[in-house]
C-alpha cells in the first residue's frame, strides 16, 4: 500500500460551513491506494470534510500530506469573484472552489485555448473534481 487518504469531518456545528477554519481532528475513516474514490465520495456525503492524501510507500518520496478533496454544503467561496460559492475544481494552478458563472468562462478559455493550439483539452480543469473521478 502506497497511497493513504484521511476522510476529516469538520466537528463545528454550523449552517454554512464556507467559513469554517482549518480543524484537527482525528480522521474519520483512512483508504487506502484505488480506493481513493471512495474517500471522494465519503467526504462528499458529509456537510463539510476533506480528504488529505499522503505518500507511504517505500519509493522515498515526499511523504508530506495534501489536501487533494474538500467538500462544503453549498459550496465553498469562488476564488474568483468572492461572491458566489461552487464546486471544488482542478485549476491550472491548485485545486480551488470556483462557482458555475466563473467557471463556465474559464472552462470556455481552456476549449479555445486548446483549439488554439490543435491540442486536445483538459477533461479536469475548471471542472469539479467530484464529476471527474470517473475519468481514470
Ligand atoms: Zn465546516
Ligand atoms: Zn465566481
Amino acid at each position: 500500500m502506497s497511497w493513504r487518504y484521511d476522510i476529516f469531518e469538520c466537528p463545528n456545528e454550523v449552517d454554512d460551513h464556507s467559513t469554517c477554519e482549518a480543524w484537527s481532528a482525528p480522521p474519520i475513516d483512512i483508504l487506502w491506494d484505488d480506493r481513493w474514490k471512495d474517500a471522494y465520495l465519503k467526504a462528499e456525503s458529509l456537510p463539510h470534510a476533506v480528504v488529505e492524501r499522503r505518500y507511504m510507500g517505500d519509493l522515498g518520496w515526499n511523504t508530506t500530506p495534501h489536501i487533494v478533496f474538500e467538500h462544503i454544503d453549498g459550496g465553498g467561496v469562488c476564488f474568483y469573484c468572492r461572491e458566489r460559492r461552487g464546486s471544488l475544481c482542478q485549476t491550472a494552478e491548485e485545486n480551488r472552489f470556483v462557482c458555475d458563472t466563473c467557471r463556465a468562462g474559464l472552462r470556455r478559455m481552456v476549449l479555445q485555448t486548446a483549439r488554439n493550439l490543435g491540442t486536445d483539452p483538459s477533461q479536469f480543469t475548471y471542472v469539479p473534481i467530484i464529476e471527474t473521478i470517473d475519468f481514470c
